[in-house]
């Protein structure tokens, strides 16, 4: 399908991406993206995704619902033995395709992300076979400083008050690293994608549009 042209800042940032062998694609509105993804998705592959209001937003998730896919996360929901279910997640976090979100990137490239309990950015390392990473422009940030700062007091912070936990940060509005320990903590693991080894296998789909936490 055919891609927007990037704007001068975007540009330089996907030059950034393929000396990290990542690439990226840029839609400008959150419809193109959605349609990008589903263009990249092949019929009958598995397909798993990570937590992400993004996806949420931009419909990608209705659409792993109703699509032609093999889509293990409504089966795992109805998973009641502890046990069996935490399998079942293990398993999908090596999915042949992983959709997701980012909490931050960086001008030069950096891309990271928190987690609770750390199945997603499993995946984004090394589990699946192809990641693709959605994002709206108002992930990037200047360097890994303003990342931490954003994963914790923006993208952590709001994830606890959608959980409804009581965190902290979800109490305050700030982190407070030193006394949050415990189940709650949402962003107990930490990744920071750098490089890519393996060719094709991380595309960053950015979005001209403010989205996500
Ligand atoms: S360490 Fe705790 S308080 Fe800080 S952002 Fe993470 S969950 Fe919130």
């Amino acid at each position: 399908m055919e891609l927007t042209e990037c704007p001068p800042a975007i540009a330089s940032l996907k030059r950034e991406l393929a000396r990290r062998n990542i690439e990226l694609d840029y839609c400008d509105t959150g419809t193109a993206a959605r349609n990008l993804v589903l263009s990249r998705l092949p019929a009958g592959a598995t397909v798993m995704n990570g937590g992400s209001a993004t996806l949420e937003q931009i419909g990608v998730l209705d659409a792993l619902r109703t699509g032609p896919y093999e889509y293990p996360r409504p089966k795992i929901y109805l998973i009641n033995d502890p046990v069996k279910r935490l399998a079942a997640r293990r398993n999908a976090s090596i999915a042949d395709y992983f959709v997701g979100g980012i909490n931050a990137i960086t001008s030069a490239g950096e891309i990271v992300n928190s987690d609770g309990s750390g199945n997603r950015i499993a995946a984004y390392a090394f589990g699946a076979g192809k990641l693709i990473l959605v994002a709206g422009i108002n992930k990037i940030v200047p360097d890994l400083g303003a990342a931490f700062e954003r994963m914790r007091n923006v993208a952590a912070r709001d994830e606890c008050r959608h959980l409804g936990v009581d965190t902290p940060c979800a109490l305050t509005g700030n982190c407070d690293n030193a006394s949050c320990r415990g189940p709650q903590r949402q962003c107990g693991k930490v990744l920071i994608i750098e490089n890519e080894k393996v060719s094709g296998r991380i595309c960053v789909v950015l979005i001209g549009e403010e989205l996500g936490y």
